[in-house]
């Protein structure tokens, strides 16, 4: 108690309609909203331009609105917060917490980012950088710092993050030996998805986010990157990953067909099964909601394994 109410939100890349997989989040973060009485937020997240697919946006509008999946408030864009980005993004770097990077990635060796770029005076001596330093390639061109800026890195801070994940317990990770300073701004000039989410989850008042695990690896990124922007992280929830015959996640890059929501139930059904719960008695999509989320407030609750609104905030 005492802490802000629950805003929740769904945060689709319009790169094709919902499939399987991304109905599973979906479901998971609208029952979780709806557990705590919370909101439920959709913000469409087409900042990677050249990854949007005209039009599936709106599918996806309609996709939720058949499986009765309802949002609160007026859904938002992120290709039309780009000064709320700039803004962010200029308080990094007044704050000496970004640097231009010259490298071009496929000079760079697999694994970290070396810290080749990183300004003098930051700590860039990791032994995984020094390994990877070590590691480039002979004849490599002349020293980044001599060519012209591409992209725009984060600095990440030494030592291990922490945090509890609702769904699969505490975790960690050494950002700084495991990702090492990531991208904000990319060289084309286009925000990155780990500033965009942030941003909008800070400026959004969103208390918790609830996605799949495919994300996991990119929370202890978003909580530094939070911190350094004054923002408190989220609480996290991330769902397992639906995958097809072969083992692979579900994806449009795997072509998953489209979500046939002309039969509402069966889609709604197939997601509960997926996350791993007892079917239903409902008979209609209109019964499947309460009694879906009567199961799922018993088990993510307040009081349920991992604490949710009664935990202190992460
Ligand atoms: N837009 C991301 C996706 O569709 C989700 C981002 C998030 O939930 O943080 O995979």
């Amino acid at each position: 108690a005492g802490g802000p109410a629950y805003v929740g939100r769904f945060a689709p890349s319009p790169s094709g309609p919902l499939h399987a997989g991304s109905l599973v989040a979906a479901l998971a973060s609208y029952l979780d909203a709806r557990a705590h009485r919370g909101r439920w937020l959709l913000r469409i997240e087409d900042i990677d331009e050249p990854r949007t697919v005209p039009g599936a946006d709106r599918v996806i509008l309609r996709q939720l609105e058949a499986l009765g999946l309802r949002w609160d408030g007026e859904p938002v864009w992120q290709t039309r917060r780009h000064p709320l980005y700039g803004r962010a993004f200029a308080r990094l770097r007044a704050a000496g917490r970004v640097y231009g990077c010259a490298c071009v990635r496929r000079e760079l060796p697999p694994g970290p980012y070396p810290g080749t770029c990183r300004p003098a005076g930051a700590p860039r001596d990791t032994p995984q950088a020094s390994a990877a330093n070590a590691a480039l390639p002979a004849g490599a061109p002349p020293h980044p710092a001599q060519r012209p800026i591409r992209s725009w890195r984060f600095l990440v801070e030494p030592g291990v993050e922490t945090f509890v994940d609702r769904w699969l317990g505490p975790q960690s990770q050494d950002v700084a030996a495991e990702v090492g300073d990531f991208i904000v701004r990319r060289a084309d000039g286009l925000w990155a998805y780990q500033l965009a989410v942030v941003v909008d989850d800070g400026e959004q008042g969103v208390t918790d986010v609830v996605r799949g695990a495919d994300l996991l690896d990119s929370t202890a990124r978003q909580r530094q990157l939070a911190r350094a922007l004054g923002l408190t992280p989220p609480r996290v929830l991330h769902v397992p990953l639906v995958v097809d015959a072969q083992g692979r996640k579900l994806s449009k890059q795997n072509h998953a067909p489209a979500l046939d929501v002309s039969r509402p139930l069966d889609c709604l059904r197939t997601a509960w099964r997926s996350l791993g719960f007892a079917e239903l008695p409902a008979a209609t999509p209109q019964a499947f909601w309460p009694e879906a989320t009567a199961q799922w407030a018993r088990r993510f609750g307040a009081g349920g394994p991992h604490g949710a609104m009664s935990s202190p905030h992460p």
